[in-house]
């Protein structure tokens, strides 16, 4: 079964509690089963203008962009998920650089996820992603009019974040700013619009 939760613009399913997709599940027993927030998540301009547009730009400098283990790129920022040091011994000695990224999701954890609730963030700032992943553990379960749910829901945010940040990522380029070099300058746009 999946929700919508219309306030929020995300799909939820309570199949996360207890996770069945052998796809994300923890490479060792003793790691936290965190599912699909195995995930780094990539905050881009929608997102951003979420954030300060309700008065959040301290959470995001502080917690997105001074982030210690995060890339900035020029309109997003990528924080990276918390890797546990077993993967190390795992991947020392092997070269399969192309299905190491693959690999080290069952040992990574979302900075945002929090032990016995899910997401820490506050939904508003969750991004598209994150508000309509449903993975295939969840949608083969689903009836017809899930599924209905599940795409045109996931079309609905895709369209959306899509086409916020083309506009925005357009006219910022045309001011020659980006978030590495010009970050007062990206905010303090974002927030008037
Ligand atoms: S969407 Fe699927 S993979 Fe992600 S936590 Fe829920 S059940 Fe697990
Ligand atoms: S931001 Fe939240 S929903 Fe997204 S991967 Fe992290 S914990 Fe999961």
């Amino acid at each position: 079964m999946i929700l919508w939760d219309a306030e929020n613009q995300q799909l939820m399913t309570p199949l996360c509690r207890n996770c069945p997709e052998d796809y994300f599940a923890p490479y060792r027993p003793h790691f936290e089963h965190v599912g699909c927030c195995s995930y780094s998540p990539v905050f881009s301009l929608y997102e951003l203008w979420k954030m300060v547009s309700s008065g959040h730009r301290e959470f995001f400098i502080n917690n997105i962009y001074r982030n210690p283990n995060r890339t900035v790129k020029e309109y997003s920022v990528v924080v990276h998920a918390h890797v546990h040091p077993e993967f190390e011994l795992y991947t020392k000695e092997c070269d399969w650089r192309d299905a190491e990224e693959e690999f080290k999701l069952s040992f990574s954890i979302c900075q945002f996820f929090v032990k016995g609730k899910g997401c820490g963030l506050d939904p508003r700032f969750k991004n598209g992603t994150c508000r309509s992943f449903i993975c295939s553990a969840v949608e083969e379960r689903l009836d017809q009019k899930g599924r209905v749910l599940l795409q045109d829901s996931a079309r609905q945010i895709r369209y959306e974040v899509e086409t916020f940040n083309q506009v925005h990522q357009d006219a910022l380029s045309k001011k020659g700013w980006n978030l590495i070099d010009h970050l007062p300058q990206v905010l303090d746009y974002l927030e008037q619009l």
